[in-house]
């Protein structure tokens, strides 16, 4: 089948190349994000392949719907970006890759822990201008700390692991609690605003649905224990950044670990060192010691990169069969639990 991946670098294309040969399918690598200004680009492809900040609504999925798109393989497991509801209506189906290492998140979830809790980029600097001195670089012992998961799926579960490793107390929240996690690690599953509460350490790993948006706000926040560090890989608009701001500047949040950014389309993923940045609430966050950001950079693993090519072939080779797709992503399987994207 002929496919039109958008938003391409080149880790995407190496890897899809990689295994090209055992597929017959005909891939259009495009560097452009999917908007409606580029969704001609789709046209005479049958699958068009997305990634987190293309932007897959009404009007681009009639679009590419117009020019012969039947498939989106998302090679991402979010798909916060895509009108469900609309691409049923014009019987366009949606698949995901689910799984593609939980592994690379969670980890890195962990690394932003670690390295704002010792204080590695600032070292990094300051030895590299040969300043040798400690002050200001005192962090604290995981071991014996509180860390509480919001979302104990896949990547939650991997995160909740490694922390227990460390030696914390692991605290859990999910609308689906997982008997499992609490026999292995002994994981204790609260409410929301308990975890936030006791909480040292707050690591995210929710979907972003209509009831997840800003759930981390001003009075989430101030309820807080103070000098949380506060880590998100889910997506970015689970914190109101600005609330997050103000938060940091009081000295309430000791500190934040960010790969995901609310208004990160247009900015992650590129090279703007040349420009002039135009995100306020970004470049504010930005020039806080404490806050260490990531341009969405949490799966960018070899594995991951493998296991998503792989599986995006593999749905587009079902669908091609007629075959029903397990990755599918469907408006009526989320909606009455909200876990609609938007
Ligand atoms: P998953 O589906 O396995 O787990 C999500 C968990 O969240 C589930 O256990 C579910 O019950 C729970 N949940 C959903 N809505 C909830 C709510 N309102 N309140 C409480 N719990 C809720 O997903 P996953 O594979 O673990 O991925 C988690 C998220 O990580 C994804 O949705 C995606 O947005 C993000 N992600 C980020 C990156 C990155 O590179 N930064 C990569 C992959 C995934």
């Amino acid at each position: 089948m002929k496919i039109a991946m958008f938003d391409t670098h080149g880790y995407d294309e190496q890897s899809f190349r990689a295994i090209a040969d055992e597929y017959w399918h005909e891939i259009s690598y495009f560097k452009p994000r999917l908007m409606h200004d580029t969704a001609v680009l789709a046209h005479g492809h049958e699958v068009v392949c997305p990634f987190v900040n293309d932007r897959l609504d009404a009007r681009v999925l009639r679009d590419i719907y117009d020019g012969g798109t039947r498939l989106v393989a998302l090679r991402s497991a979010g798909y916060n970006n895509v009108d469900l509801e609309a691409a049923a209506d014009l019987g366009i189906t949606v698949a995901r890759v689910p799984e593609y290492s939980p592994h690379a998140v969670a980890e890195h979830a962990v690394a932003l822990v670690l390295a704002l809790d010792r204080k590695i980029y600032r070292s990094w600097a300051r030895v590299r201008d040969w300043n040798f001195s400690l002050d200001g670089l005192v962090g604290f012992d995981l071991h014996g700390k509180t860390v509480g998961i919001v979302g104990t799926g896949r990547i939650g579960q991997t995160a909740a692991r490694i922390f227990h490793g460390f030696g914390c107390r692991v605290l859990a929240y999910d609308l689906r609690p997982d008997p499992g996690l609490i026999a292995e690690i002994g994981a204790r599953y609260v409410n929301a605003q308990d975890l936030f509460r006791e909480s040292d350490v707050i690591s995210l790993h929710i979907p972003l649905t209509p009831s997840t948006h800003h759930m981390i706000d001003a009075e989430a926040l101030a309820t807080m224990k103070p000098g949380v560090f506060l880590i998100n890989t889910g997506r970015g608009a689970l914190i109101d950044s600005r609330a997050l701001i103000e938060a940091l500047k009081r000295g309430h949040v000791g500190a934040a670990g960010l790969d995901v950014y609310e208004e990160e389309e247009g900015v992650f993923f590129k090279d703007l060192s040349d420009r002039v940045l135009q995100d306020d609430v970004l470049a504010r966050l930005l020039t806080f010691p404490n806050v260490l950001v990531t341009a969405h950079q949490a799966f960018l693993t070899k594995e991951a990169l493998a296991n998503i090519a792989r599986v995006t072939l593999e749905n587009v080779t079902a669908f091609e069969r007629g075959e029903a797709l397990r990755t599918e992503v469907r408006a009526e399987l989320v909606l009455p639990t909200g876990a609609q994207a938007h």
